[in-house]
């Protein structure tokens, strides 16, 4: 593929670590290529970071025809950079454009397109112990008409944000909420893709959650109401009587996670009995009731790992694990982070340099 590339004019700097946080501020580049129904995916280029010029009418604006992906780069302490994983991203942002709709990328032009523009930005990447350079490629419909007639058209941009410490202070446990009322996916829908309808369908509930003081809710399923399913923006885990219970993806309505399918790997290449089945709330309630939930975790890009220390459901507070981190969730987290910033040996081949 040949990418033409606008240098930007004005470079700007990479801000100290602490003050990075997560998605507010952008590198000095991105990719962007478009397609068409009659020149397929075309004019791949690199220009500088920038607003985009749309139709207003576009359909990726008026009925969320939008997929993305999140991912990162990661610098080591010899300040080479890797990507974790990358492949998992290319394939899964294709499942996610079918369901939709949209075109879909190759997968070699999608990781030579990732590649290339984190090699441009590289300067991006920091390196203060816990930072990444977070990646988030997406595809949006551009068909200039309010008439729904398929997809025609549609443009692929990946853009960058340096984003600080997740856990600046340590892993913190958060607190969770049982969201009873509305739902965010069902079988046959888009659950277990990243379109952007799924996070408009969470904005309620997640706002109720906050409000009350919890930092995400815990989705159900759609049908029943009756068996958990994953948290906003992360996969959920429980170790229940030693074993780590997982929600199953058998439905179609909970997103795959490539942290989840990493957890579950390490943890089977550790002899850990690992079960990915239908979990009901009662189950849940019951273990924690009787004692035996020890560990609850979320599984996501973002956080790796983000302990659950306090679970609210029908009006009552369950404490998990005294609002401490776990001892399956801190040896699930160095070992990820391990193989992310390359202090732990690559066992499985997931990181490559860029
Ligand atoms: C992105 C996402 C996850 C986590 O996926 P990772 O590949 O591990 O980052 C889980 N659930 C939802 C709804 C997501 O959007």
């Amino acid at each position: 593929m040949q990418i033409s590339i606008t240098k930007n004019q004005n470079p700007g700097k990479l801000p100290p670590s602490d003050k990075l946080g997560f998605g507010t501020i952008f590198s000095d580049h991105m990719f962007i290529m478009d397609y068409n129904d009659a020149e397929k995916w075309h004019n791949p280029r690199i220009i500088p970071y920038g607003n985009l010029s749309l139709n207003p009418a576009g359909s990726g604006i008026q009925y969320a025809n939008t997929v993305f992906e999140g991912m990162k780069a990661y610098r080591w302490a010899d300040g080479s950079i890797h990507l974790f994983r990358a492949i998992e991203n290319a394939k899964r942002i294709n499942i996610s454009a079918e369901r939709i709709g949209l075109p879909q990328i190759p997968n070699e032009i999608f990781l030579e397109a990732v590649r290339k523009v984190v090699d441009i930005d590289r300067n991006w990447v920091p390196s203060e112990k816990g930072t990444s350079l977070y990646i988030r490629p997406f595809i949006f419909a551009t068909d200039p008409e309010l008439a729904l007639h398929g997809i025609h058209n549609a443009i692929f941009v990946i853009i960058l944000s340096p984003s600080g410490s997740y856990f600046a202070e340590g892993i913190k446990p958060v607190k969770i909420m049982l969201e009873t009322e509305d739902v965010r996916a069902v079988r046959g829908g888009t659950g277990y893709t990243k379109c952007g309808g799924n996070y408009a369908a969470s904005n309620r509930a997640g706002d109720r959650a906050l409000a009350k003081g919890y930092s995400q809710v815990l989705w159900l399923d759609g049908v029943h109401r009756k068996y958990i399913e994953e948290v906003g923006a992360m996969n959920v885990m429980f170790k229940i009587n030693g074993t780590v219970v997982t929600p199953s993806l058998e439905n179609g309505s909970i997103l795959g996670g490539i942290t989840r399918k990493s957890c579950i790997e390490v943890l089977k290449s550790w002899g850990m009995p690992v079960e990915e089945r239908l979990l009901s709330v009662d189950e849940l309630i019951g273990a924690a009731e009787s004692g035996k939930l020890e560990e609850a975790f979320g599984t996501g890009t973002a956080a790796v790992i983000s302990p659950i220390g306090e679970l609210f459901y029908n009006d009552k507070k369950y404490t998990v694990n005294n609002f401490e981190i776990g001892e399956t969730a801190q040896k699930l987290y160095d070992e990820l982070t391990g193989i992310q910033w390359g202090t732990k040996p690559d066992k499985f081949g997931w990181t490559e340099c860029v």
